[in-house]
């Protein structure tokens, strides 16, 4: 039964561990695809967002290069009017600039659509014409984000060199890129609550971050370890606490193949693993519901095991007692309660299974039936209390002058008793016979109402070599026969032993 419940108790425990460890195991698997597919879905968001940047910026430099072949090829500033027309037609081709700037080669405003105020501000001091001046290629670059001198608007350049006929600098030809119009379309697209994109310069300048902040522009972000996934890849994914709002953010980074841009796309962690989350908690939960079940179940199981358990001890321990009373009982039936020794059933029952022995042997067997002189004398001297005692020594001295296996030493009725001899010639019986008058003799009970002054006993001794008849007529044969000779030794004085062989004639 231990085993019973250590076995339920090692299945319990290995079901809800399995469970515990295959939930653990989906909770973390699909948290790990969770994160997979954002990382998916975020690079082809930073790809689309790259390829959209890179088409406006290629609009602009394809303005740029017309405008300044035009310039360098006739279309002369003494011509200005044909060339704001041609500007303004280039803007609304555009549709995405700011402003289109031709400017001298000491920075000044040459041309611009739209017109610019009276007093045009100066732009010697800007990156892009301080990039352009000193770098004779003509090749288009990307400007920083700065802040219009005459609009206010945020803004970045997209600017070519303008070279005069012998190649000397001849100024700057520009066009202004609305922030505002990025920010309206990154805006549009569904980030989550704590989603960041933002547009770079190839060496790691902010040129503008979705959500906007003034103080983020031009931020320089080239010592963050993530531009090094950039070194060798286009892409790259990374997991980051942001440094502008301490979020953290699974980014997803992509340098164009042929602009200086950085584009990235950063979705917030926490947003992004919400419905796996949300999920996850659900089946946790279940999961938890069915341990909690199992468990209880199982506690039940046990429970149940060992009230069985128990059941059967008592039931065990009831019958132990049942077989422990039924043996005394047995024994009980075959005692007598006075003397201890067997009683007169026992005594009916074993002569007659020893005299079938004795016929199956073709030995003979002996009985010796003795009763007390005199005793009806004692117990009117004695009282009867005394004569039970009396009786008791009697029968335990019988007791002991009998002492093979074979024997029955019994109480045949009141004071009389009887010795069942098997395998025992007359002789024999006869010395056994003597033995326990002489042992009674030696005890010297006394008795002061028998002539002999002490408690003796008349001894009546029968020998049958037991025939084929039937044994219960055999066995009432032998107790007559000792009984007459019982008779014989009480009617010649008493205290004396008589003894006949059964023969034939007794049979009858
Ligand atoms: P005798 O056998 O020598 O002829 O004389 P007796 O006095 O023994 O005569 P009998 O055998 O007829 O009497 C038996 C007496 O034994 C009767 C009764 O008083 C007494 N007796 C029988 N059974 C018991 C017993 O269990 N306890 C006691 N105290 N006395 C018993
Ligand atoms: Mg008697
Ligand atoms: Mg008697």
């Amino acid at each position: 039964m231990k085993r019973g419940i250590r076995l339920t108790s090692i299945l319990l425990v290995f079901i809800c561990l399995s469970l515990a460890l295959l939930t653990a195991w989906q909770v973390w698997f699909s948290r790990e695809r969770a994160l997979h597919e954002l990382n998916v879905a975020n690079l082809n968001l930073v790809q689309a967002l790259d390829n959209y940047t890179e088409g406006v910026i290629r609009q602009s430099e394809l303005v740029l290069i017309e405008l300044s072949d035009r310039l360098q090829n006739g279309l002369a500033m003494q011509q200005p009017e044909r060339l704001r027309a041609l500007l303004q037609k280039q803007r609304a081709v555009l549709g995405l600039a700011n402003a289109i700037i031709i400017y001298d080669p000491v920075g000044n405003r040459l041309l611009s659509s739209p017109r610019p105020p009276e007093q045009s501000p100066n732009a010697a001091d800007r990156a892009f014409f301080l990039h352009h001046r000193a770098d004779p290629s003509t090749d288009t670059y990307i400007g920083p984000t700065i802040k219009s001198r005459i609009t206010g608007d945020w803004v970045f350049t997209v600017s070519r060199r303008l070279n005069d006929s012998d190649g000397h600098f001849a100024g700057v030809v520009a066009v202004t890129l609305d922030v505002e119009h990025f920010l309206s379309f990154f805006g549009s697209l569904d980030l989550g609550e704590h989603g960041s994109m933002s547009l770079s310069t190839g060496d790691a300048k902010l040129l503008f971050r979705q959500p906007f902040r003034e103080q983020d522009v031009g931020m320089d972000w080239s010592d963050s370890p993530v531009l090094q996934l950039l070194r060798n890849h286009h892409e790259a994914t990374s997991e980051q606490t942001s440094r502008i709002d301490g979020v953290k953010r699974v980014y997803a980074l992509r340098r164009n193949d042929r602009l200086p841009l950085i584009t990235i796309v950063a979705l917030s962690r926490e947003d992004a693993l919400a419905p796996w989350r949300h999920d996850a908690q659900l089946f946790t939960g279940l999961i938890l519901l069915l341990l909690i079940a199992v468990g209880g179940i199982g506690q039940s199981l046990i429970v149940d095991i060992r009230r069985r358990s128990r059941t059967e001890r008592q039931l065990l321990l009831a019958q132990e007692e049942l077989l422990d009373a039924n043996s005394r009982l047995e024994v009980l039936a075959s005692q007598d309660s006075l003397t201890g020794l067997a009683n007169r059933r026992s005594f009916d029952q074993t002569l007659e299974v020893e005299i079938r022995r004795a016929q199956r042997r073709g030995s003979s067997l002996s009985l010796l039936l003795f009763d007390i002189d005199l005793f009806k004398r004692y117990n009117d001297r004695y009282g009867h209390v005394a004569g039970d005692d009396c009786l008791r020594t009697v029968a335990a001295l019988l007791k002991q002058c009998v002492r093979r296996p074979g024997d029955l030493a019994a109480r045949y009725g009141g004071e009389e008793l009887a010795v069942i001899l098997p395998n025992t010639t007359g002789e024999g019986a006869e010395a056994v016979a003597l033995g326990f008058m002489q042992a009674l003799e030696q005890r010297h009970l006394a008795h002061e109402a028998s002539p002999f002054a002490r408690v003796t006993v008349s001894a009546g001794v029968a020998n049958l070599t037991p025939d084929q008849q039937d044994s219960s007529v055999l066995a009432l044969a032998l107790i007559e026969a000792a009984d007459q000779a019982l008779y014989r030794a009480k009617s010649k004085g008493r205290n004396r032993m008589e003894s006949t062989e059964v023969d034939s004639e007794h049979r009858r």
